[in-house]
């Protein structure tokens, strides 16, 4: 429309207005320290557009976002990528939409496929940057959410996450769009991907012969929509697999229960 809204624009203007939002919920005490807080997206289809566009109007410090694949008219559906975007990666296409929506986030575009030697090599370094938080340990970034779509690329974020002792979460909906999963993993703590593998990839089926062409109609807000209707959300607790097939995995499983007493004393002294 061509009538401007000037109101709209002077709180725009202001990156504290956005996290009004976040102090008027209550839920968060210190929710400005949201602009603190680096996150990396690994898959920006689906999931990964959406829980972008979300930390973005929150106002997360940094978002850094990992994807192969260019936009297509087929993803039209997604709600993020416009008709004009088509042709771009959708890396570059989501931080031109998110620069738009909070031009006070820092976005980085990593266009690869983690799965490859050279992409591997690149997503580690990338989430070792530590130029944001210089004086902590361990990995530059304080979340990765996997919001990819197959095993193999699940397993290498597992593999990253592992070795850099990093927390991440881990997503999948299913193709119908009626459910979908979230798996929050803290190596050493919780089951890693690899200690307990997906059934069909326990029994040895390739993945590539079970995935159906086409469209896919599953994306988190359809997801999210038929979760609330039902009201059913069952949650448990893994443990890690002493068995584990990956080596970073124990490593971190050793070190938590080394550290079990330093953890009970602090929990004693609070
Ligand atoms: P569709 O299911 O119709 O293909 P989509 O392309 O949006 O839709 P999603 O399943 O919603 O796909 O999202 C998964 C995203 O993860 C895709 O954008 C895909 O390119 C990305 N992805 C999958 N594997 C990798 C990988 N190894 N490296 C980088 N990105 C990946
Ligand atoms: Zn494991």
């Amino acid at each position: 429309s061509k009538v401007k809204d000037m109101s709209a624009e002077v709180v725009d203007s202001n990156p504290y207005s956005r996290l009004m939002a976040l102090q008027r919920m209550g839920i968060v005490q210190n929710y400005e320290r949201i602009r603190e807080f680096s996150v990396a997206i690994v898959g920006i289809g689906g999931v990964g557009s959406v829980a972008a566009e979300m930390l973005t109007r929150c106002g997360i410090g940094r978002l850094l976002l990992y994807d192969y694949d260019k936009v297509e008219l087929a993803n039209m559906n997604r709600l993020f990528f416009r008709p004009e975007q088509v042709g771009m990666t959708k890396t570059d296409a989501a931080v031109q939409t998110l620069s738009d929506i909070n031009p006070d986030v820092a976005l980085e575009s990593y266009t690869l496929n983690i799965t490859t030697l050279q992409g591997f090599e690149t997503f580690m370094s990338s989430l070792k940057n530590k130029t944001f938080c210089p004086s902590e340990e361990g990995s530059g970034v304080d979340l990765v959410l996997s919001c990819v779509d197959n095993y193999e690329a699940r397993m290498v974020v597992n593999q990253a996450c592992n070795e850099l002792n990093q927390t991440w979460m881990e997503s999948g909906v299913s193709e119908d769009a009626v459910s979908g999963h979230i798996q929050l993993l803290v190596p050493g703590e919780t089951a890693c991907f690899a200690c307990a593998p997906p059934l069909v990839v326990a029994s040895g089926v390739d993945e590539r012969t079970l995935k159906r062409e086409g469209v896919c109609a599953a994306s988190l807000p359809t997801t999210m929509g038929y979760n609330a209707l039902k009201d059913f959300f069952p949650t448990m607790e893994m443990k890690p697999n002493p068995q584990c097939s990956n080596a970073a995995c124990l490593e971190r499983q050793k070190e938590y229960i080394l550290a079990k007493p330093a953890r009970d004393a602090a929990a004693k002294a609070k």
